[in-house]
């Protein structure tokens, strides 16, 4: 009815964006919205339960007193000038999130790297994508994904891997079932049997952390059966000898392979053959491929095979990184990340620090790169962050080591915390609590896995005292005393800036360019419909695929193979910790819950933490299936209730990502994953874990 009137948003949950058409009592598919055409999973079409004012934060905080937003405004501002002033700006640091708008992270980035000057800016795609991140950029000289989701579709051969799409990326998941034909394979790289395997002609169940020792032996065995693109290679890239020898050093043969893989041979095989075969192949990759202290190697392993057979931006031919955050790319898109400056420009790109300078009227931006996640929050436990200020994301479960990150949090002296529920493992440790505005009550942009665009629209009143994050930000910054670039009227105004710049000074020259949108009206901001970047002034060519010419974005334009050789964590199984600990999602949860678990129904499917033991394990330890165990490793310990299934290697475990104190002060997988990090990304190797297994 009228007072119910339908809005199209996106889901913020997943990387897969699907459109959402909400009014404040329901959430249905958005049928005209590229991304799911109508689709929801589960936790997209309970959106409208995980509405309404319980639970929020609904008004400012300050040293545990409610506070007016200018009490607020003024105790931050007060505590990053002080802390400039004694310290320098890099006593500052701010933590965001794949949650927040892209409109939201660029205000972000801007104050700090322009007007703090402080480099230390990431975000918790460091946990996600970080990766995917410096694979690409290492093979295609930007971080660009080639492909779009019709690809999944179009490919006659699926290989996911490290992803169980059923669960974590639901409708893509729909998508990729729907298709499916005869003559269509799909092959699953997996340690464990997922609901994503049921789809599978193929499952490897691999030896957790080997994928980069079955991708140099798929390239060694593409090059022995003349499976390989020479004309492509020849023509388009560089690094193929190297790479090569890399792999066959050691992946010489199937043998060799299938043993430090422990796969039957005819398996290694099997995935090979189809591989050579089949012209039309996508590899889908997601978080067992990045959440790895190798993870950037393996991605290029990945990558590596397409570029030899030349599979790379095609339809149906690519390889494809799923994003893990509903914004995890609008993040890089604006330069969230610690190592990257703003508009897909990193500081050492020629003349970018100066070129970002001038379009934001600054005399000069942070100087280099900042500290990445892990080191962060190492260097807030030292002591040398001052001001910590994290927004919409709960570092407190969600960092490895979680016991040191809380130590690290109590020990900085101003922890500024903006979100939009009140009691979160790290909304303990802030000295000042900021309401930011749910979802449904701001207006914005997010970008998906495919590059595309899509408005995140308001149909609800701010709750409380909430506001959008960029409107905190940009009260922050003039209180700062930098009334000149934050006195945004609105979202618009921000994105028309944030697509300026990435067309500035341009002269084509930008693979990240949308500056077709910097001249949107708000007429044109408010109707935009989702589209795929780039998106440039004159723009010629369809969006949906990069590189369809074999030009990348690497000086020379050669898209690059990159020798890689297997490596396993540093800390290996030891007698005390003798099991490996994998970690992701189930279906009906969202990172650490605090919105997804207050739908009952999201709840019923899986209502507390468990660990998944090969019943073997559970017999060997005389444990019961059913009963509570405990999990320890050398950081914590995890209690869940267990259950004995098949689809488990022996030897190995799997714990949800989800629970945490607030839910349950028990279940935290994060007790259980070291703080090793992948030494290009940074990315921490959550998927892999150490622990033993006992009664409760
Ligand atoms: Fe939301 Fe992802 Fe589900 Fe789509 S697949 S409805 S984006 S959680």
């Amino acid at each position: 009815g009228d007072n119910n009137p339908t809005v199209l948003t996106t889901c913020p949950y997943c990387g897969v964006g699907c459109g959402v058409a909400a009014t404040a009592c329901d959430t249905r598919g958005d049928q005209a919205h590229p991304a799911n055409l109508g689709r929801l999973c589960v936790k997209g079409a309970a959106l409208h339960e995980t509405l309404g004012a319980e639970g929020r934060l609904l008004a400012p905080f300050v040293n545990g007193q409610e506070a007016s937003w200018p009490q607020a405004v003024t105790a931050v501002a007060r505590a990053i000038r002080e802390s400039v002033a004694r310290h320098g700006p890099g006593s500052v640091a701010f933590y965001l999130s794949g949650q927040l708008l892209t409109e939201d992270y660029y205000v972000a980035n801007k104050l700090a790297k322009g007007f703090i000057r402080t480099p230390h800016v990431d975000t918790n795609s460091r946990l996600c994508m970080s990766s995917a991140v410096a694979a690409h950029k290492r093979a295609f000289g930007g971080d660009l994904v080639p492909g779009c989701y019709e690809d999944l579709e179009l490919a006659n051969l699926l290989v996911l891997a490290g992803s169980n799409a059923a669960w974590a990326h639901p409708v893509l998941y729909q998508r990729m079932q729907a298709s499916a034909r005869p003559g269509r394979r799909v092959v699953v790289i997996d340690p464990r049997k997922t609901a994503t395997s049921d789809l599978a002609d193929l499952h490897l169940a691999l030896r957790p952390g080997t994928d980069t020792l079955l991708f140099n032996g798929l390239l060694c065995w593409l090059v022995d059966n003349d499976a390989v693109d020479l004309d492509y290679l020849a023509d388009h890239c560089q690094g193929f000898d190297q790479s090569l020898a890399a792999a066959r050093a050691e992946a010489a043969d199937l043998a060799s392979v299938a043993r430090g893989c422990d796969l039957p041979v005819d398996d290694v095989a099997t995935f090979y053959q189809w591989f050579a075969q089949e012209p039309r192949a996508v590899t889908a990759f997601s978080q067992g491929i990045n959440q790895s202290s190798a993870g950037t190697d393996k991605g290029n392993a990945i990558i590596n095979c397409h570029l030899a057979t030349g599979r790379v931006g095609k339809p149906g031919a690519s390889p494809f990184s799923l994003t893990g955050q509903p914004n995890a790319m609008g993040g890089r898109e604006v330069g969230g990340l610690a190592n990257t400056l703003a508009a897909h420009m990193d500081y050492d790109s020629p003349g970018a620090r100066e070129r970002v300078a001038r379009f934001w009227g600054t005399d000069a931006v942070a100087s280099g790169p900042g500290m990445k996640a892990v080191d962060l929050f190492d260097a807030v436990g030292r002591g040398e962050i001052k001001v910590l200020w994290i927004m919409a994301t709960n570092p407190a479960v969600s960092l490895p080591e979680t016991g040191r990150i809380r130590e690290a949090l109590a020990r900085c002296p101003t922890v500024i915390v903006s979100d939009c529920i009140r009691h979160t493992d790290t909304a303990r440790y802030a000295d000042i609590l900021l309401p930011a505005a749910g979802w449904g009550e701001k207006d914005g942009t997010v970008t998906n896995s495919e590059r595309c665009i899509s408005r995140q629209r308001r149909f609800l009143p701010l709750a409380g005292e909430a506001r959008p994050d960029w409107w905190i930000i940009s009260q922050v910054a003039r209180a700062l005393g930098h009334d000149a670039g934050f006195d945004y009227p609105g979202p618009a105004d921000i994105f028309r800036e944030h697509a300026r710049l990435s067309g500035f000074e341009n002269a084509g020259e930008r693979f990240f360019d949308i500056s077709g949108l910097a001249g949107l009206s708000e007429e044109q901001y408010d109707a935009f419909e989702p589209r795929q970047w780039p998106i440039t002034r004159v723009l010629a060519r369809d969006s949906r695929r990069l590189f369809t010419d074999g030009r990348f974005a690497t000086a020379d334009g050669r898209g690059r193979l990159v020798p890689v050789v297997s490596r396993l964590p540093a800390r290996a199984l030891s007698g005390d910790f003798p099991l490996i600990v994998n970690t992701g999602r189930i279906r009906d949860q969202w990172h650490t819950m605090t919105r997804t678990a207050r739908s009952s129904r999201l709840l019923a499917h899986r209502p507390e933490p468990f660990i998944e033991a090969h019943p073997e394990d559970i017999r060997t330890r005389s444990l019961v299936p059913g009963a509570l165990a405990t999990l320890t490793s050398a950081h914590g310990r995890f209690v869940g209730r267990v259950r004995a299934t098949p689809d488990q290697r022996p030897g190995e475990v799997f714990v949800p990502i989800h629970w945490n104190d607030e839910f349950t002060g028990q279940g935290l997988a994060t007790a259980l994953t070291d703080s090793l990090v992948d030494p290009l990304s940074g990315q921490p190797d959550a998927k892999q874990g150490h622990a033993t297994l006992t009664h409760w």
